[in-house]
């Protein structure tokens, strides 16, 4: 099955806005095994519209359109859908008492031009909207499909996930089932983790397997085709346990768990507790761990200490070490983990000092230099990195570094 994407809005083409719609979508098709030969992105005008639908329609099975779907006169998407199809607009009388009750429920008034969202195509099938009032619609004709979901990403993701994705699984077909696995890596890199699967990558058909790297992480993601879902998973399984070997110490979990949960589970698992000392982070390895639910069982404290003054005052490093390594240094790190786990009476202290940038950088220490230290029952370890990046970018790989440190010596 080929599907096509249209997506619609003048500030898409005025790079006011990412397209991070046509990304998702395409990432979602992809993992339904559906081919996205095709994608365009068309500004808020009627005829230009009009003319890329009908070109989508004749050369893809499914056409996806997302934005365009608004309250506002520069919303044509329904017009446009009816156009191409030769139908009227109609009420429909669903997505009007959704709306209605929308609206009731937040005490606000409904404007005459919110109504303009229930009418849709004729014989259009409405995709309920839970997260904001544009419902989407799904027009079919003569083996010609359209589905229209609105711009607003939240909203698009919603109504894919619940309505469209299985919609479009069903609508490929039965006898052909895909399913996919991610497996979830840190502390290796993209090429370096490539190179050590390399062969398995070559050599891969039916599972296949694509590697995806963000900052500071990097995913495998097996998928599958077969006649059954069991018959995928054993598939994928051995695949699985292949590309695990590899890579063993790295490996933290599967299927979009991210390393801050992995973290949270091993800490619970363990009964420990974690205090964080951050420097360069400025509080961001807390606000990741806190972004689990239940973080409260482990994470304990967390102590922002920009200023040597701080770090002496709350976390007693020694101003000796200070003066004598500098801030950014091996010893400091060692002595703001010890010091947390003491303040905070925790199993482990988790202690970054590094350089941002991007002023303050020298020879000796560059900017991206980062110290990071684990303090626990046995010892201090400590772990020298060289980022490279903008200074949010070094943030970034800075905390991802410190949770994947806590988490191998978790795993120790
Ligand atoms: P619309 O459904 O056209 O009213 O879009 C509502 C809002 O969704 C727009 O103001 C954009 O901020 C956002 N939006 C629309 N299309 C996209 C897209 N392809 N990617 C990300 N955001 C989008
Ligand atoms: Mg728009």
């Amino acid at each position: 099955m080929k599907a096509e994407l249209v997506m619609v809005g003048s500030e898409l083409l005025l790079g006011e806005t990412i397209d991070t719609n046509a990304t998702f979508l395409a990432g979602e098709l992809a993992a339904l095994g559906i081919d996205v030969h095709f994608k365009t992105t068309v500004g808020d005008n009627w005829f230009r519209l009009m003319h890329v639908l009908s070109q989508a329609l004749v050369r893809a099975d499914v056409v996806i359109t997302g934005g365009g779907l608004g309250p506002t006169m520069d919303d044509l998407t329904r017009e446009a859908a009816a156009g191409v199809f030769g139908r009227d607009l109609a009420l429909d009388e669903q997505a009007m008492a959704d709306l209605e009750r929308f609206f009731e429920q937040r005490g606000r008034a409904m404007t005459r031009n919110n109504r303009k969202q229930a009418y849709l195509p004729e014989d259009a099938k409405a995709i309920p909207n839970d997260w904001g009032t544009a419902p989407g619609f799904i027009l079919e004709d003569n083996g010609r499909c359209l589905i229209s979901l609105p711009g607003v990403p939240r909203e698009m993701r919603g109504m894919f996930s619940a309505t469209v994705a299985p919609y479009l699984a069903k609508r490929r077909g039965e006898g052909s089932v895909i399913l996919s696995r991610s497996l979830h890596f840190s502390g290796i890199g993209e090429s370096a983790m490539e190179d050590a699967v390399k062969d398995i990558l070559l050599t891969q058909t039916n599972p296949t397997v694509a590697p995806y790297a963000s900052l500071g992480t990097v995913k495998l993601r097996i998928t599958a085709k077969a006649a059954s879902r069991q018959l995928c998973e054993n598939l994928i399984e051995p695949m699985e346990e292949q590309l695990i070997a590899r890579l063993k110490p790295h490996f933290f979990g599967r299927d979009g768990i991210s390393l801050e949960e992995a973290l949270g589970k091993e800490l619970r698992q363990q009964n420990a507790t974690v205090a964080l000392a951050e420097s360069c982070t400025g509080g961001l390895i807390g606000h990741r761990l806190t972004n689990v639910s239940g973080s409260s069982d482990y994470f304990l404290a967390g102590f922002v200490t920009y200023s040597n003054e701080a770090k002496e005052a709350i976390l007693n490093v020694p101003q000796a070490l200070l003066l004598e390594h500098g801030a950014v240094s091996e010893p400091v790190a060692k002595a703001m983990a010890e010091g947390a786990r003491l303040v905070g009476s925790t199993t482990w202290g988790l202690a970054v000092t590094g350089i941002a940038g991007p002023n303050g950088g020298s020879d000796a220490k560059p900017v991206g230099t980062v110290h990071l230290a684990a303090a626990g029952p046995d010892g201090t370890y400590h772990e020298r990195h060289l980022f490279r990046g903008a200074r949010e970018q070094i943030k970034d790989r800075t905390a991802t570094a410190a949770l994947d440190l806590l988490r191998r010596c978790l795993s120790h």
